[in-house]
């Protein structure tokens, strides 16, 4: 893909924002279940996650106590193939240790930066350490990363809305959209 969103458009709808509000709701109540009466500690992957986190944290009710934090990665070399080493631009601000963390990501790819966050946070020695992931394209994976919760699982192809940019684009569009060539 080239650097400038130009060169694509979008193509077609391929994630409803009802479906979305409806798995949402579902992978909501797994949380809740799973963490009733306990803290949970919602670390989102800056920017991507912001809206599907927003979306989660609201549909998990007060039987559970939920903290939002937030990391910022970049991954070095070519942005737009995972090398797996990722580089931490923003920190969680508490300390993971003894914690229960829900990692909040907004789509796994090849799995290598979700591979990188996983080791990384098991060295801080958390309570519970879950991944949670709205989107997951089975066919680039690369590297065993277990999620736990899933939204959808989706075809190799380039999606984008409800947080997914394409060169800072399209982030804010509620439904996911396939993009294309122009070409
Ligand atoms: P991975 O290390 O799993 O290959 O990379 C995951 C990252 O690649 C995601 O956090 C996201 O930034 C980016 N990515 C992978 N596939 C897509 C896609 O279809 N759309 C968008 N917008 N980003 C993607």
């Amino acid at each position: 893909m080239n650097d400038t969103a130009d060169n694509y458009r979008l193509d077609r709808v391929t994630i409803s924002k009802d479906a979305i509000r409806v798995r949402v709701s579902e992978l909501a109540s797994e949380i809740e279940r799973e963490f009733r009466g306990r803290e949970v500690i919602m670390t989102g992957v800056l920017k991507g996650a912001v809206i599907f986190m927003s979306d989660l944290a609201r549909e998990i009710g007060p039987s559970v106590d939920v903290r939002m934090d937030f990391i910022a990665v970049s991954s070095y070399g070519n942005s737009s193939t995972s090398s797996g080493v990722v580089k931490i631009i923003k920190d969680m601000d508490v300390y993971a240790e003894d914690k229960n963390i829900i990692l909040v990501e907004d789509i796994m790819d090849t799995g290598l930066t979700l591979s990188y966050l996983t080791e990384m946070f098991t060295a801080r020695r958390p309570k519970n350490f879950k991944i949670c992931v709205l989107l997951e394209k089975p066919e680039r994976k690369k590297a065993d990363v277990v999620i736990d919760y899933k939204g959808f699982t989706i075809p190799d192809e380039f999606v984008v809305g409800y947080g997914l940019d394409y060169a800072g684009k399209w982030r804010h569009l509620p439904d996911i959209w396939r993009v294309t060539d122009k070409g």
